[in-house]
């Protein structure tokens, strides 16, 4: 150790960086303490200083890294571009998340169903089917999303979203709950599995609302007009306990 202190070059500059003493720090290599133009301290090994293989601090180098990036990406992409449903709304950011070791550039989207999100300009790709989480979520476990029932704020109403998962249950062999209802035989009618509109307008004529959900009144047979209706969760739950545990294994 004694001979390794005397070896720091005290005064040596390297890019940003001038040598300023030695190092408390004990691991397998020798350290040196540095300063840098902007003020940071920190500890080095002594053979990268030696050798010129540092240049600056951590906080020099990001800020650096994200000022080129903002001058290469300022105009890339300007606002209105769209990506698949993604369109950008402003312009991009360099930024540092958590864990990242470089900054990397991002740019605000809007999705069509409303959400904001900030996208890594490397994952765009113009052509391509971009979306956002949720979006994408959804369309992986949705086949009926092609067209979609909006409010007054481009947001997809509940009901459609129960229209869609009645249809996924019983049509869509991907959704997670197929089995309990498209594998056994659980159909939707006709009219209801063609026409959202019919399936709304017999929803709002029969009691439909916000904390309901749409029931079977008979477990085992299809979505029908004759066979639904809107309940709480808890009678819709104890339905199914009464008449599941029924010897009626098929
Ligand atoms: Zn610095
Ligand atoms: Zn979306």
């Amino acid at each position: 150790m004694g001979n390794a202190k005397a070896e720091v070059p005290i005064g040596k500059q390297v890019g940003t960086l001038v040598v300023i003493g030695t190092s408390e720090k004990k691991s397998g290599h020798a350290y040196c303490r540095v300063r840098c133009t902007c003020g940071n301290e920190f500890d080095t090994q002594l053979f990268r200083v030696i050798h010129e293989d540092i240049h600056t601090c951590r906080v020099c180098a990001n800020r650096k890294a994200a000022l080129s990036q903002s001058s290469a990406y300022k105009n890339k992409y300007p606002i209105g571009t769209r990506f698949g449903l993604l369109t950008v709304i402003g312009p991009g950011i360099s930024l540092l998340t958590r864990g990242a070791k470089k900054p990397n550039y991002y740019i605000p989207m809007q999705c069509d169903c409303g959400a904001v999100i900030l996208e890594r300009i490397s994952k765009l790709k113009l052509g391509h089917n971009h979306k956002c989480r949720m979006c994408d979520h959804r369309d992986k476990s949705n086949i009926y999303s092609n067209f979609r029932s909006v409010d007054g704020n481009q947001k997809i109403t509940r009901l459609y979203r129960i229209w869609s998962g009645m249809l996924n249950r019983c049509y869509n062999p991907k959704n997670k709950n197929y089995k309990y209802y498209g594998q056994k035989d659980v159909t939707v009618c006709d009219e209801w599995k063609h026409h959202y509109e019919i399936f709304s307008t017999w929803a709002m004529t029969h009691g439909y609302r916000d904390d309901l959900t749409i029931d079977r009144i008979d477990p085992f047979g299809n979505y029908t007009p004759d066979n639904c209706r809107w309940t709480t969760w808890q009678v819709q739950a104890n339905n199914k306990r009464t008449n599941f545990h029924q010897p009626v294994q098929a």
